[in-house]
């Protein structure tokens, strides 16, 4: 067996989650150390498109995942008034990748996956704050003054990773010059029946049925970073903000509670050179976390676990695996961050001539040229990717 000694995972989110139950199916024990006292999902939900429910194919827990959300059937992009930007064709790419977007609450992703995991390799409580090699073996230090050793280390804590950062110092988040609103509502009176994102002049809006009859919805508005007025917003400032805003929005702002609503800005990482470093991985946001425009920074996570189970059941040793791993992966996700920065800042546009002439661009655009982006994601097998060239 390639992984032979204790296999330390830093980080309880989607990727180490994943990560744990891949090995598991390889029949390694990994540990899971992460900084949180409980690991529950925030009360937010996501997206998981077509590539991610591959790669949970791969994991073989796509069929279970399916149970807990609902695929969906159609995704807009509109403008404040509500009239259709973009319509991307749901039945053609559903029929080209036979797999369908999906959407689900986080909470009831994080219950699932941790179901999978036996409570004996789940440490809670352990935030890392810095590793340290020892011939092959690697070392992490907990803030409790506690360590571990293992043969291997992966880092999958996240976009603020300290255990990146001591790998490649100076890979700091930045702010991409949005604040971000989420949260999740009873979806009974309203009967929203499709996703869209919305996009006007004081922000965008983004909303989507979940099973359980619940909203999820994000809200994003340019501001400065961690700006001490719009940290302070209620529901009652969100709705004056959106008031002009097709409907449903200001309903579902007007049927929020105040203590749902989770507020954070947006950020992510400058794309990195380097992903593996000897027997040491980054996996997941902390590797490549990206803002949420292209909705991927979760799908990018789970893809890189299904990479990383193939390479380990090929390769001679960790170290090689990983530096497969890091040559089938790098290109891609660098890809995925900077193409959803420049999204972001088009979407985020307040000035009524350049937002009249976007929307414009993106009503006389032929379809096939809209698709482009989805399909340059999508029509990728991450799966293949490098793998002839490399062996
Ligand atoms: C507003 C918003 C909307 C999004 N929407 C989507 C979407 O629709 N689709 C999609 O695919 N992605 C989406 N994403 C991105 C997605 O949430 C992330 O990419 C994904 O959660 C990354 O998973 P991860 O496991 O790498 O990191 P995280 O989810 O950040 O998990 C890291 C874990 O490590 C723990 N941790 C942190 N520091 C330490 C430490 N020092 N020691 C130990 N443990 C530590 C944390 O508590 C956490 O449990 C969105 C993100 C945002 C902000």
């Amino acid at each position: 067996m390639l992984v032979d000694g204790t296999c330390i995972i830093v980080g309880g989110g989607i990727a180490g989650l994943c990560a744990a139950i891949g090995l598991g199916n390889m029949g390694i024990e990994a540990h899971v150390y992460e900084s949180a006292s409980e690991l529950k999902g925030i009360g937010a939900g996501f997206g998981l498109a077509a590539n991610a429910m591959q790669a949970l194919e791969h994991l073989g827990i796509k069929e279970e995942i399916s149970l807990l959300g609902h695929y969906l059937d159609s995704y807009h992009v509109l403008d404040q008034g509500g009239a259709i930007l973009v319509a991307p064709s749901t039945q053609s790419i559903s029929q080209k990748y036979q797999q369908d977007n999906f959407a689900i609450h986080r909470a009831d992703l994080h219950r699932f996956l941790l179901s999978k995991i036996p409570d004996s390799q789940i440490h809670l409580g352990k935030r890392a704050v810095s590793f340290e090699r020892e011939g092959d073996g690697v070392h992490v230090h907990f803030a409790d003054g506690s360590q571990v050793s293992g043969q291997t280390l992966l880092v999958a804590d996240g976009v603020h990773s300290l255990l990146r950062q001591q790998l490649v110092p100076g890979s700091i988040p930045r702010y991409a010059g949005y604040t971000c609103w989420r949260a999740t509502i009873d979806n009974s009176s309203i009967q929203l029946k499709e996703g869209s994102e919305t996009w006007g002049n004081k922000g965008r809006f983004g909303m989507t049925p979940l099973v359980g009859n619940r909203i999820y919805w994000y809200a994003c508005i340019n501001s400065s970073p961690q700006n001490p007025v719009l940290k302070r917003w209620t529901t009652t400032e969100l709705l004056d903000n959106f008031k002009h805003y097709h409907s449903p929005i200001p309903t579902i702002l007007a049927e929020t509670r105040d203590s749902d609503l989770i507020s954070n800005d947006i950020i992510d990482i400058a794309p990195l050179r380097q992903l593996a470093f000897d027997n040491i991985l980054l996996l997941g946001d902390a590797g490549h976390a990206t803002t949420p425009n292209l909705g991927q920074g979760a799908c990018q996570a789970i893809e890189d676990v299904a990479v990383l189970m193939d390479e380990l059941n090929m390769a001679t040793s960790i170290p090689q695996a990983f530096k497969r791993f890091e040559k089938r992966r790098l290109e891609r996700v660098n890809y995925i961050c900077n193409t959803s920065w420049k999204i972001g800042k088009i979407a985020q546009w307040e000035h009524p001539l350049l937002i009249g002439m976007r929307n414009f661009c993106m009503k006389v655009m032929p379809n096939s040229l809209k698709q482009q982006q989805l399909n340059k994601l999508l029509s990728v097998d991450f799966m293949q990717i490098h793998r002839s060239a490399d062996r």
